[in-house]
Formats: structure tokens, C-alpha cells, sequence
């Protein structure tokens, strides 16, 4: 956003789903509207799916890899997820923080957790159900990026996701994309504008006091 006033400290927004339930084109969405806004990428050990970009969709390394920078606490939180491991690397996210941006967060209900737990005035947990499991079949099966097996396997998992959204902050049902969008862009638009986030507050009422008028 152009017209920004500093300083500020930025939003950590996560936003978490059972695949399928619609996150990804909501959080493109969501990006392509609004400049300032980071995408946290993350690093995981699963190998990289077709149509997917290096270091665009993730940073794909090794276990060794991904072990080495646990233990050099290279991870703002990680994760295992359905049998691999998945991380946010914690000095982007720093940088943005110390810089008053604002990041984004495609992850899981743990990954949620853990940032909520060690960034409590920050992180904004936003949790997408999708209308049924019905329909987050059908989504899965168009998108037939799964054979069967996989998609039965995402079924599970999503309700092991699912079981999880009392802990966050916002929830909503995804059954029209465009409605979904502004749900999510008021979310994002409302947490700018809370007062703590928005330092520069002070010296501008201070400012408007003192005018002479
Ligand atoms: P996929 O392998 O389908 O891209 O992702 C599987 C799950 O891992 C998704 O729910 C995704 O949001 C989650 N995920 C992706 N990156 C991270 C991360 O850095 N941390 C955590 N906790 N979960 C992640």
C-alpha cells in the first residue's frame, strides 16, 4: 500500500485449510491485491510436485538440510506434515517485522499454533472449512493432481485439520470464491488498522494537538 504511514509493526497472517478447501487461490488472491504484502516461503523435504517452481512454491531441501538449520534455530516454527517436514524460515520473517511489513502464511494448524504461541501480538490466525467433504472430494478429484489413494488420504487428513479450527482467531466457510475473498481482505484490512499495530498514531495525534489553528 502507497499511502503507508510508519512507523508500524506488520501483521503475521496465517492462513490455514484442509487442501482442496480453497487457501491457495484465496492467499494468490490475496497477494496479487496487495504490494506489501510477503509470502513466507517455506522449506520442506517433500519432493517437488509438478507445476510447482523452486524457491517460488517452496524451498525444497534434504533431511540433512532441513535438520542442520532445526538446529541452528533457522525456523521460526516447523513441523510434521503427513510424513514430511515443513518450515518457516525465521529471518525473513524477522526482517519484515523490524521493517513493519507484513507476511503471509500458508501452513498448518500446528505451524499456526506455534507462531500464535511466540508471536501473540502479531500472528492472526485465519482457518478456511470448506462447505463439506463432499465437495472438498469433488475439488480434490478435479483437480486430479492425486490418484485415489492420495485423495482418500487428504480426506483423513483434512479432518484431522479440521478438528483443529476452535484455536483460531477468524473462520469462515469457503462456498463462493468471491465472497470468500472479502471475507479474508476485511480480515487482512481490519487487523492493519488496530491501533497497536499503527505506532505512528502517537505522534500524529500529538502533532494534530499542537496545531495552531
Ligand atoms: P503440501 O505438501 O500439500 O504443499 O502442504 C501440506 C501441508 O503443509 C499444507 O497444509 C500446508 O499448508 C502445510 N505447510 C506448508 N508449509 C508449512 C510450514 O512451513 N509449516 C507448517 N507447519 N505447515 C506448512
Amino acid at each position: 500500500m502507497s499511502n503507508e504511514r510508519t512507523p508500524r509493526r506488520g501483521v503475521l497472517l496465517i492462513v490455514a485449510s484442509p487442501s482442496g478447501a480453497g487457501k491457495t487461490s484465496l492467499c494468490r488472491r490475496l497477494m496479487a491485491d496487495h504490494a506489501g504484502l510477503e509470502l513466507s516461503i517455506s522449506m520442506t523435504t517433500r519432493p517437488i510436485r509438478p507445476g510447482e517452481v523452486a524457491d517460488r512454491d517452496y524451498h525444497f531441501v534434504s533431511h540433512e538440510e532441513f535438520q542442520r538449520l532445526i538446529d541452528e534455530d533457522a525456523f521460526l516454527e516447523w513441523a510434521d506434515v503427513h510424513g514430511n517436514r515443513y518450515g518457516s524460515p525465521r529471518a525473513p520473517i524477522d526482517r519484515a517485522l523490524a521493517e513493519g511489513r507484513d507476511v503471509l502464511f500458508d501452513i498448518d494448524w500446528q505451524g499456526a499454533r506455534d507462531i500464535a504461541e511466540k508471536c501473540p501480538d502479531d500472528a492472526v490466525r485465519v482457518f478456511i472449512l470448506p462447505p463439506s467433504l463432499e465437495e472438498l472430494r469433488r475439488r480434490l478429484v478435479t483437480r486430479s493432481q492425486d490418484d485415489d489413494e492420495v485423495i482418500e488420504r487428504r480426506i483423513q487428513n483434512a479432518k484431522g485439520e479440521i478438528a483443529h479450527c476452535d484455536m483460531f482467531d477468524y473462520v469462515f466457510v469457503n462456498d463462493d470464491f468471491d465472497r470468500s475473498y472479502a471475507e479474508l481482505a476485511h480480515i487482512y484490512h481490519a487487523e492493519r488498522s488496530k491501533r497497536r499495530r499503527n505506532l505512528w498514531v502517537a505522534h500524529y495525534r500529538d502533532a494534530l494537538l499542537n496545531e495552531v489553528v
